[in-house]
């Protein structure tokens, strides 16, 4: 029998389950205008709420259908529970002053 590397796992985001599968989403990311982004504090901050959320299975947000590490970047995106809301230039300006 065979043995997978893939590992399963609630409130987990997919580069905790499969290299393969987060490359290709960083791949994606890489590509997207930087002007379109959260800083790299808003986007942890995001992720960190995901990984406590209970809608969170193996990568995905089952209350939206998206992967969160997708999701969580863009600026405009939210949360679908308003756990964590779209930021506009000024918030994330506003951010990097008080860090
Ligand atoms: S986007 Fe919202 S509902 Fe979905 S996993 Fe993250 S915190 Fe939970």
């Amino acid at each position: 029998m065979s043995q997978s590397s893939t590992r399963f796992c609630k409130r987990c985001l997919v580069e905790e389950i499969s290299a393969e599968h987060y490359k290709h989403i960083q791949s994606y990311i890489a590509k997207i205008d930087d002007e379109l982004k959260v800083t790299d504090i808003t986007y942890q901050k995001r992720l960190d709420t995901c990984k406590e959320c209970k809608h969170l299975h193996e990568g995905l947000c089952r209350a939206c259908g998206c992967y969160v590490e997708l999701r969580a970047v863009m600026k405009r995106n939210r949360c679908p529970y308003s756990k964590w809301l779209a930021v506009s230039d000024q918030d994330e300006a506003d951010l990097a002053l008080s860090a």
